[in-house]
């Protein structure tokens, strides 16, 4: 198992040293895993002058998987578009052909009182979003602005391959084999060709996946679901610019950023692990970061590349019995609760391990 690890700028480092401390104890106990560091982001722009150097997307492509910090900062946003660290993500999916997204949104019992909406609505709740990741109408062709002032027009072009489907929903119907096996399919095919083909795809395939039970709804439909019984889904999968979408709301069920991981892949399930929060400029420094998503991308990781859901397991049941134990980091802490650091978060759920 060879893993790069990518650090990043602002939080990234310090939330990334907590799951490395989770894998040494993995390695202790025998685990034959091999890391190595390289810089991305800012602090890669700092030593090469390019936020995605030769050599570290050298390591990510030789590697099974990339452990992910975060990037970005105030200190890089005048940079020209091509260096600014955010522009190292994009080109990494890119380059990897990291093609579909994971994000769960998931809340744990304790953390309910942490979300906008009522605890009996998402105490464990425990979705998964399977987002398309490189087409639909955020990459289609013609795309622009015509026209003079006054009479000017937008346009751009839903399209999707078959092809382009089909890996993206073996994703979807694999992941929902792996969790409930229950696949529902989201698409907005009274309106839109290009998700009516997407829909007659989905119901192809179903027989290939007897196991999971396939279901479509409509994205409006999706949207409302999803605050009015979020529980009700198991696996969502959908395209791009929906699951954009819906993804975001999804996480906010969950009313911490500081504890969701996610995963990008490849059609060899090759993929990049990391929390889908930001580099929070913030905090940084300050050692109060939550590094639970950091922990549970490397969960993740375990789960869907290297095939090892008990490993998986055991990291989410060790962050289940940290947060058990009353340890809160000030994201995740109510009005008055006593807030741990960084290190002190790592070091429960080590124990806990
Ligand atoms: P952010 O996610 O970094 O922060 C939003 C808020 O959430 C901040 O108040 C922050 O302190 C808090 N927060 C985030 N992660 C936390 C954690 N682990 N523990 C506790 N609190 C946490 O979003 P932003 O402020 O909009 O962006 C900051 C920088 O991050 C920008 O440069 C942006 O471009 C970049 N960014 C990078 C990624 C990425 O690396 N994949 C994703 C999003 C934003």
């Amino acid at each position: 198992m060879k893993i790069a690890l990518l650090a990043g700028d602002g939080i990234g480092p310090e939330i990334l040293r907590e799951a490395v401390r989770v894998l040494e104890v993995l390695r202790g106990e025998g685990l034959k895993v091999e890391t190595e560091e390289a810089p991305i982001g800012g602090a890669a722009y700092d030593v090469a002058g390019d936020p995605l150097p030769a050599a570290t997307l050298a390591l990510a492509k030789a590697a099974d998987a990339v452990l992910f910090g975060a990037v970005g900062g105030p200190k890089y946003d005048a940079l020209p578009r091509d260096k600014r660290p955010e522009k190292a993500i994009l080109g990494l999916r890119k380059e990897c052909d990291f093609f579909a997204n994971l994000r769960p949104a998931t809340v744990f019992p304790e953390l309910a009182g942490a979300s906008t909406l009522k605890p009996e609505v998402v105490s464990g709740l425990d979705i998964m979003i399977v987002r398309e990741l490189t087409g639909d109408i955020y990459f289609g062709e013609p795309r622009g602005i015509t026209g003079e002032k006054g009479s000017r027009m937008g346009f751009n072009t839903m399209r999707y391959t078959e092809a382009e489907i089909r890996r993206i929903l073996h994703i979807g119907f694999r992941t929902a084999r792996q969790r409930g096996k229950r696949l529902c399919s989201v698409d907005k095919m009274n309106v839109l060709e290009t998700t009516q083909l997407w829909r007659d795809i989905a119901d192809e395939m179903a027989p290939e996946y007897p196991d999971v039970s396939l279901s479509h709804m409509l994205v409006d439909n999706c949207a409302m679901q999803l605050v009015r019984n979020p529980r009700q889904f198991d696996v969502v999968v959908t395209g791009n610019i929906f699951g954009d979408i819906l993804s975001d709301e999804a996480s906010m069920l969950t009313g911490s950023i500081g504890m969701l991981p996610s995963a990008s892949l490849d059609a060899d399930g090759k993929g990049l692990y990391e929390p889908i929060h930001g580099s929070a400029p913030d905090i940084t420094g300050k050692g109060i970061a939550n590094p639970l998503a950091q922990i549970l991308s490397l969960a993740m990781m375990f789960k869907y590349t290297f095939g090892r859901a008990d490993i998986a397991a055991r990291i989410e049941g060790a962050v289940r019995k940290a947060l058990a134990s009353g340890l809160r980091t000030a994201d995740i802490a109510v009005a008055g609760e006593k807030t741990c650091s960084t290190a002190d978060m790592g070091a429960a759920v080590i124990k806990a391990l």
